[in-house]
């Protein structure tokens, strides 16, 4: 009886996770970059401008979305001065 329980509440875990992941995947398809290379990504509105983000295709096969972020990107140039957008959560750097 104790098993069968241990297995109910590692089951219930399990379909939280998928659920989890099936809310959070909402929206990313497969893209393919320029060089060849395969991410997810999916638009989205970030300080009301609609951006690409593209999420790691490893993670996202482990059921985890892990956002990518090749080179930091200028937003704006000012002479003298560089504005990068802040760090996003669960960045992963791409190696070269
Ligand atoms: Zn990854």
């Amino acid at each position: 009886m104790i098993r069968l329980r241990d297995e109910v509440v590692h089951l219930k875990t399990k379909i939280a996770e998928l659920e989890n992941f099936k809310s959070e995947s909402a929206g990313y398809v497969l893209h393919q970059m320029e060089g060849g290379i395969f991410v997810y990504s999916k638009q989205v509105a970030v300080d009301n401008e609609e951006l690409v983000v593209n999420a790691c295709p490893h993670c996202y096969q482990q059921k985890k979305i892990s956002m990518l972020q090749p080179e930091k990107r200028a937003l704006r140039e000012l002479p003298g001065f560089i504005f990068v957008r802040p760090v996003i959560q669960n960045l992963q750097w791409i190696k070269r």
